[in-house]
């Protein structure tokens, strides 16, 4: 071990910041040690070195220049790793033992606001969960965007839609939690002490940090989970940051009946925000998204993956959408809000007094573009516009402080000054006119010292170590003032001072440190003072960003001929010509439009058609016509016309699961079990190829029965796309319909209408698809004549017995029902793959014909 006193030093710091990779500075270098070397060396690809110890030993080391730190710890917060930054806290000094050194930030990627390691369109989120009993609390805090939410759900997979849905860059659970399993991979986690999801200190902490007596002002009364989840978020936050957080101002309880739900693989399925790939475009998002700030881009987002089931919320949207886009007001284009910065963020960081100059000139201009805004805005008769622009009062004095205060272009670093502009406080004038006014005292000074001494060579000059001198050559043999002081003796020349000198001097080197001083504490100041503006700043930055996603509504929407939607109190969904944003934008060939209707008389429609018809197209564009509606935008569609929606369920493509030992099949079932519990008669349910993944008569005898407990049971809103033409037998029976996505064949080749027509399809063409997608001529051939043959058989069976679903008899449907109860009674998240696979096995032999019973 090194024990020299630098290295016990860092040990001292070290063992204080176990969790976190310590960047110790060490002049120009932060420089990390033992494991925290190896693991950063090998994160950052960083020449893993070593440091030789007083005992001969050798420290592994490696490090990074200070002034390009920005980067590599962006780098080292994107892969989820925790830094505390160790700074020097005085200029090496030498021979009196290390300088001192403190921790002055502890970097974790959920509790970031600066701009430089947010990921741009992201956030950086900090999730507790807390679940004492059954119930599970929550709680979401973004320190940059100042958002705190509480909420509580009953059931793993809504807590796990609510993970997904709030995306979080750190989690909180506590210590030894079964909770830790449901955290998705690359997602930092926290395992805190159970005492600091404590209830009783969490209300306590909560109502201090708010200065209130109670917390029923923020709806929070009945969510004891919630709130303890709370109190846990905030406390792990602020000691991050080691301070209070005061622009954390409010929490909003977010409950589940005033979102639309959708769970994790409905927002996978419908694309909203990402692609099954990961990327991020094209997407639903990236279609409708033309915002013009940070802000306005992340509450499009929001709105798009939570649209609101407060049908008052969403008409007032809507309101706003029709009015910017009738009244043409231009709030993108002609500048206002194209030049408004991320005024969210930059307001966070005036509370956490961590923001820069120059994001304080970008809070002066964007200030300045309100009065604009208010105008535009005022001239409409909206009532949400009109709120937003209640909402965005005059700043005229925090504009004009600022303006005072501030430089136009402030350096980028703060620490060398000049970032208070001239004029705004005396005393840094004066310390700034010595420093400018130097040049010209020493000039001064040389001129009346030549003309007094007479010596036309002496000169006024200044070295580190001697300070300023007058320096007279031997050569010159003048005689010198009775006033000179003899400062040094070279070969050639004496250099002396004067006692004007000397003041000069001392006033010239001390005045740089003090102006900056004096710069700094005047700049904590000016915080100090904007403080009290800050609950209206952020009301103002909340207002922007949802004028700024209703303006991208608006303008995507008649830009991309989109409809505005009616809401009706029926249940239903009802369209003409809507079509798919997405592919129509992306796809190759003009799309074709469709009409939907689902209602109590036609509840479930049953789609077939040829492989690569359009089915799921069809079923994702109703889904996303219904979620922008009700996000209060207008959609893809000619008309539209909309009943209550509650939640989207989709069960669409399938993979393994293989982390949580699952199988194709079985994750399709335990997503089918999910939906089967919870779609109610306002769920909008889209079912696509379920039962694939068995053979074809169980496949088939569970699609029945689940299309018929959907259609009877639920009586949800629902699109069945399937292969299974057995089904269309369904179509016989009352609320459920057929209809097919149409194709023709023109010489031998198939040719896709993508028209929904009434009425079941007769074929899947899966041969022609195939050829399509370049299987071999000769294995197709061979196909070909093996349908033939299994069609034939299929003739000649059908002479002898009915077909599955012709008439289904009462036995069938009781077996049907079987398999769909026990389905219903399925815990899937608490089943191990031996038991998953033992009911596998269950529900295909309850499935099957062979029941002893029958
Ligand atoms: P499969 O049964 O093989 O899953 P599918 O019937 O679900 O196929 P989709 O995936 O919906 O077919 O559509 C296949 C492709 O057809 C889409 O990617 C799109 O390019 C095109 N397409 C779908 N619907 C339309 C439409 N209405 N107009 C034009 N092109 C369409």
């Amino acid at each position: 071990m090194d024990s020299t006193p630098i290295m016990s030093q860092y040990r001292r710091i070290k063992s204080a910041h176990p969790d976190e990779l310590l960047f110790f500075q060490l002049g120009d270098f932060y420089e990390l040690f033992y494991e925290d070397a190896r693991h950063a060396a090998s994160l950052l690809d960083l020449t893993l070195t070593s440091r030789s110890t007083a005992a001969g030993g050798r420290i592994p080391m490696c490090g990074v220049p200070k002034h390009a730190s920005e980067t590599y710890l962006a780098r080292l917060l994107k892969q989820g790793q925790s830094v505390a930054i160790c700074d020097q806290l005085e200029e090496s000094q030498s021979g009196k033992g290390p300088v001192a050194r403190e921790v002055t930030r502890v970097l974790t990627p959920g509790t970031l606001v600066e701009d430089a390691f947010i990921e741009q369109g992201t956030e950086s989120g900090l999730l507790a969960l807390w679940q004492p009993r059954e119930r599970f609390g929550l709680s979401y805090l973004s320190l940059a965007a100042g958002d705190f939410r509480l909420s509580e759900v009953d059931t793993r997979e809504e807590l796990l839609a609510e993970i997904v849905r709030l995306n979080p860059s750190e989690m909180l659970v506590a210590k030894d939690s079964s909770l830790k399993g449901l955290v998705p991979s690359g997602i930092s986690v926290q395992e805190l002490d159970a005492l600091d999801f404590d209830p009783a200190s969490a209300e306590r902490l909560l109502l201090e940090h708010f200065g209130v007596d109670s917390l029923s002002g923020f709806g929070c009364d009945r969510f004891g989970l919630g709130v303890a989840a709370a109190g846990a978020v905030l406390k792990y936050a602020e000691r991050r940051i080691g301070q209070r957080a005061p622009h954390v101002n409010g929490i909003r309880v977010s409950r589940r009946q005033d979102r639309i739900h959708m769970d994790a693989s409905t927002r996978r399925a419908l694309e909203i925000d990402v692609r099954p790939d990961g990327s991020r475009a094209p997407t639903l998002y990236s279609i409708m998204n033309a915002t013009r700030t940070a802000m306005g881009a992340r509450r499009l987002r929001e709105w798009l993956c939570a649209p609101s089931r407060i049908l008052d919320e969403v008409l007032d949207r809507q309101a706003a959408v029709s009015e910017i886009l009738h009244s043409q007001i231009d709030l993108a284009t002609s500048s206002p809000l194209s030049e408004f910065g991320d005024t969210e963020r930059i307001v966070s960081r005036l509370g956490l007094r961590s923001v820069s100059p120059r994001d304080l000139v970008k809070l002066r201009r964007s200030l300045s573009l309100l009065p604009h805004i208010v105008s535009l805005l005022e001239a409409t008769a909206c009532p949400k516009l009109l709120d937003i622009a209640s909402k965005c009062p005059d700043y005229e004095a925090e504009i004009a402080l600022l303006g005072r205060a501030l430089v136009n272009e402030p350096p980028a670093l703060l620490r060398d000054g000049g970032y208070l502009a001239d004029g705004y406080d005396a005393e840094l004038d004066r310390l700034r006119g010595v420093q400018r006014n130097a040049q010209h005292f020493l000039a001064q000074l040389e001129a009346d010292e030549r003309l007094r001494t007479g010596n036309p060579g002496l000169k006024v000059g200044y070295n580190r170590v001697h300070g300023y001198y007058i320096e007279v050559s031997r050569a010159s043999r003048t005689p010198v003032p009775d006033n000179y002081i003899p400062r040094q003796t070279l070969k050639n020349a004496q250099r002396y001072t004067l006692p004007e000198l000397k003041d000069f001097e001392s006033e010239a080197l001390s005045s740089e440190s003090r102006a900056i001083a004096l710069e700094s504490a005047l700049y904590q100041k000016l915080l100090e003072t904007l403080q009290t503006s800050l609950p209206a700043l952020k009301e103002t930055a909340s207002a922007i960003a949802d004028l700024d996603a209703l303006q991208s509504l608006a303008r995507r929407s008649r830009e991309l001929g989109f409809c505005a939607p009616a809401f009706v109190t029926d249940r239903g969904i009802d369209y003409r010509a809507g079509w798919h944003p997405v592919v129509a934008e992306h796809g190759t060939t003009p799309f074709i439009r469709n009409d939907l209707r689902l209602d109590d008389e036609a509840g479930l429609l049953i789609i077939t058609g040829p492989n690569m018809g359009g089915k799921s197209t069809y079923m994702r564009q109703t889904a996303i016509i219904a979620l922008l509606a009700y996000a209060g935008s207008w959609v893809p569609a000619e008309e539209a016309k909309l009943g209550p929606i509650d939640a989207i369920f989709t069960r669409i493509g399938a993979s393994d699961d293989l982390t949580q030992g699952r199988s194709t099949f079985m994750t399709e079932m335990s997503e089918t079990a999910n939906l089967l519990h919870n779609a109610s008669a306002e769920s909008l349910v889209l079912i696509d190829e379920i039962g694939r993944g068995t053979s074809t008569y169980d496949g088939l005898a569970l699609a029945f029965a689940i299309a018929k407990h959907l259609a009877e049971q639920s009586r949800s809103l629902c699109l069945f796309a399937t292969h299974y033409f057995e089904l269309t037998a369904l179509g016989e029976s009352p609320s459920i319909c057929n209809v097919h996505l149409s194709a023709a064949e023109h010489s031998q080749e198939i040719v896709f209408l993508y028209k929904v027509e009434p009425g079941p399809a007769s074929r899947s063409y899966g041969i022609e698809v195939a050829r399509r997608a370049g299987v071999p001529k000769s294995l197709l051939e061979n196909a070909r004549q093996e349908l033939e043959k299994l069609e034939s058989r299929l003739v000649e069976s059908e002479r002898v017995a009915p077909t599955l679903f012709d008439t289904p008899s009462q036995h069938e449907n009781n077996r049907a029902q079987k398999v769909v109860d026990r389905l219903l009674s399925l815990d899937a998240d608490g089943l191990t793959p031996r038991q998953a696979q033992a009911l596998l096995y269950e529900l295909i032999a309850s499935a099957k014909d062979g029941d002893a019973e029958h």
